[in-house]
């Protein structure tokens, strides 16, 4: 486990699975338009859905590859499921 999120995010940088997602240009357009405040709310609304336990919760299928910059970054952090928040984020 990292001792801190700086140390996490470093180890992130060295993953070669982690670092092979960046956001294309549909998906910059895509965030400079929604703006970070936006950003923020769909993030969390989609994180909140897509992470919580229900009936159909199958973990590790949940996020996407593509079709929203937060799926994008939820693969580059490590977000994209409850076993890689366990496993990067000790959460
Ligand atoms: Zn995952």
């Amino acid at each position: 486990m990292f001792n801190s999120t700086d140390e996490c995010f470093k180890a992130l940088s060295k993953s070669k699975f982690r670092s092979s997602f960046h956001l294309d240009t549909k998906d910059i357009i895509h965030a400079k338009n929604y703006g970070i405040v936006l950003l923020r709310k769909q993030a969390y609304d989609i994180i909140n859905t897509r992470l919580n336990y229900n009936e159909n919760f199958i973990d590790g299928k949940q996020t996407p590859f593509k079709g929203h910059p937060i799926f994008i970054s939820q693969h580059a952090t490590a977000t994209c499921c409850r076993s890689c928040i366990k496993k990067w984020h000790g959460i």
